[in-house]
């Protein structure tokens, strides 16, 4: 049997948080430079408000400048657009964030490629995207580049290890393929129509698991000593009437089987926040020419 460790997430993104804010101090003082980053929210959708909320407490906490727009949920699209226009113009801003979903009558793809690339923090646009499998420098999406960094802790030696990616999101999946390929890793991406997912998952020394289906990966999915990664948030019912969070892995079937896992909560979630801060300030360093931190 196995001792499986448990990988916290909040204690890796606190020391994420960290790092940004001393490094947002050291550009200050270098180079004058306060790194901005602008949250757009479009209607009233009360999740995405508390999302904006803790977003804009984060930035300032790590010393960066917060802005905020936001525009009813009747907005058109050509309105959306001026006000990327105007913030892709905008000195002071580093890094532009639309919050999803964006109300009906607005394409988030067309708003996506409206974004300057080098203020594209969510790592979301066409270009950020291409540059991560053409191994050139660009933004990285948040929540996968949080999930490396969490790797790269639980297995300090990654080149050759079989990765298995549970779920081909291009906000998720598909950059953490691209991310764990950069790192020598031989890697499987998996996804609804995948034969034999049990198979494939076994396969893995790295497993991350983002399908959004609570506790698919079950205990034998696991090969013993495997990292496993669970992105999953899923909420659900317990038996005393109380709503909790789970992951996409079966949690309590893996003790004992998995070398390294992370919870839900407290695994990936915090680290998306802390790698959205990081993203920031390196984007005001890459748009100056300035030296960027090693974050
Ligand atoms: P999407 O719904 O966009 O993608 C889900 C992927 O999982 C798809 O590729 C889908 O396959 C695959 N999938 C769904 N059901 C199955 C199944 N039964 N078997 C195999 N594959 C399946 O989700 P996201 O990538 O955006 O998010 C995934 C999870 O991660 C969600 O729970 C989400 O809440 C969470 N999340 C957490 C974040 C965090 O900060 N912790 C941030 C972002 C997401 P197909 O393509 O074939 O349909």
């Amino acid at each position: 049997m196995t001792e499986t460790r448990l990988i916290d997430g909040k204690a890796r993104a606190a020391r994420l948080r960290a790092d940004v804010a001393a490094a947002a101090v050291a550009l200050k003082g270098s180079a004058g430079v306060v790194p901005g980053l602008c949250a757009v929210l479009v209607g009233e959708d009360p999740v995405s408000q508390v999302y904006i909320r803790s977003k804009g407490k984060a930035t300032a906490e790590a010393g960066l400048a917060g802005f905020e727009e936001k525009l009813p949920a009747s907005a058109s699209e050509a309105e959306l657009l001026a006000v990327i226009a105007r913030l892709n113009a905008d000195e002071r801003i580093d890094g532009i964030l639309v919050q999803l979903p964006l109300p009906p009558q607005i394409d988030p793809q067309r708003v996506i490629a409206a974004i300057d690339p080098r203020k594209d923090v969510d790592g979301f646009h066409a270009e950020s995207n291409g540059l991560l499998w053409n191994g050139g420098q660009s933004l990285v999406p948040c929540t996968p580049y949080g999930c490396l960094l969490l790797i790269r802790e639980a297995m300090p030696d990654r080149a050759g290890a079989e990765a298995v990616v549970l779920g081909r999101s291009n906000i998720v999946g598909k950059p953490m393929a691209g991310l764990l390929l950069a790192e020598n890793c031989t890697v499987t991406i998996a996804h609804s129509r995948s034969r034999d997912l049990p198979a494939i998952a076994r396969r893995a020394d790295i497993l991350v698991a983002a399908v959004g289906q609570p506790e698919m990966v079950r205990g034998d999915w696991i090969k013993p000593g495997a990292v496993v990664i669970d992105v999953g948030v899923n909420r659900r019912t317990a038996p005393d009437g109380k709503s909790v969070l789970v992951g996409d892995v079966a949690f309590a079937e893996a003790q004992g089987i998995a070398g390294a896992i992370t919870p839900v909560p407290g695994g990936v979630g915090p680290m998306t926040i802390a790698c959205l801060l990081r993203n920031t300030l390196i984007a005001a360093c890459r748009r100056r020419g300035l030296a960027e931190p090693d974050l």
